[in-house]
Parts: C-alpha cells; structure tokens; sequence
C-alpha cells in the first residue's frame, strides 16, 4: 500500500538580517521557501528594524516571521532553512555566535511539538525572551500555541512588554 502523505503541519520561521542589502535578502529567503516542495507559505509579517543582541558593534537587524504549512520533518525543514542561509551568503565556518549574518532563519514553532534533539530545539529555547521574534509572529498569529507553556505568542509577548 502507498504510504499516506504526511499530515500538514503548521510551523513558524524567525528570518533575521544585519549584512548587505536586508530587506533583498529577507524577501528572497521568503521566495525561496516558497518555492521548497512541502513548504506553503501562508503569512509573511512585516518587516521591522531592530537593535542587535551580541557580540560587538554591529548594524541594526531587520527582522520578520513567517507561518508555513510543511509536510516536511522538522530536520528536513532546519536542512532546508541552513541551505537558503548558505545561498544567502551566510558562512558558519567564519561567523561568531549571535554575531553579524546575511541571513538567519530559525524554526520557532512546529505545530504544538516540543523537539529536543542535537542540533534542534523547539520552540526555540530563546523565544519568550525575543521582542524581535515575537512582534513580527504576534502580527501574524497572535493566537498559535507555544508549547508545553499553556500560552500564546500574543501572551508571551505581552509579559515581554510587562516585565
Ligand atoms: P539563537 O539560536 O540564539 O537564535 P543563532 O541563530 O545565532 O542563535 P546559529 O549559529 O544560527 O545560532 O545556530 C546554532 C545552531 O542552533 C545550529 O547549528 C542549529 O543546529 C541549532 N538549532 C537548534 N534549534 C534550532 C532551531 N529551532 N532553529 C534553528 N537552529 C536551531
Ligand atoms: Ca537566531
Ligand atoms: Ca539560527
């Protein structure tokens, strides 16, 4: 019997830029997932400048998020995040942590998983602390669920702006 297609999962990307032509760079990431079998992009955020968080002097980022539906694994969708980083200039052998890059693409949300294997984590360990991941998503979809938390992006990003 033929396998049964995988079940579409709704997934969210953090895009981030602070090298080169940012806003050229975001958009052709975006076309470039687009264009990926098993990746249907359903919302693209705007776009919004942001104070870098790192090592260093380095120029303001500009960041955005996007909502997917994959039918893709979540290592097979990280693979296909790092290999649009790479064809956008991004060189991990060069780079320092959290230093500057062409382009970052972190998967942020992956249905209500929680992954914890080498290499990848989600949600992203980071998230509830990132204004600048949790705007462009709260744009977006307010209402997705960040697991284990009993909460919602909209949520965490609220307590952001309270504490
Ligand atoms: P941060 O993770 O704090 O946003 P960063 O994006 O600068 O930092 P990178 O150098 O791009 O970090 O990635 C470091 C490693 O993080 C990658 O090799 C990747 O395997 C791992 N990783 C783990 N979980 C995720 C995830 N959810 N999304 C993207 N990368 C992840
Ligand atoms: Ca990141
Ligand atoms: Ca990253």
């Amino acid at each position: 019997m033929p396998e049964a297609p995988p079940e579409p999962i709704t997934a969210a990307i953090a895009l981030g830029a602070n090298l080169g032509d940012r806003r050229a760079t975001l958009e052709s990431a975006v076309r470039s997932l687009a264009l990926t079998p098993g990746v249907d992009v359903l919302r693209v955020s705007s776009f919004i400048e942001t104070a870098p968080v790192g090592p260093g002097e380095q120029d303001d980022y500009l960041n955005g998020a996007l909502v997917v539906q994959v039918t893709l694994a979540a290592h097979d969708l990280l693979e296909r995040l790092q290999t649009i980083e790479r064809v956008h200039g991004r060189d991990r052998a060069q780079t320092q942590r959290w230093g500057p890059r062409t382009l970052d693409l972190d998967l942020i949300l992956y249905a209500d998983r929680v992954i914890d294997e080498p290499g990848l984590h989600v949600p992203h360990p980071r998230l509830s602390e990132r204004a600048f991941v949790l705007e462009p998503l709260a744009q977006i979809a307010p209402q997705m669920r960040v697991p284990p938390l009993d909460t919602t992006v909209a949520e965490l990003l609220e307590g952001l702006r309270r504490a």
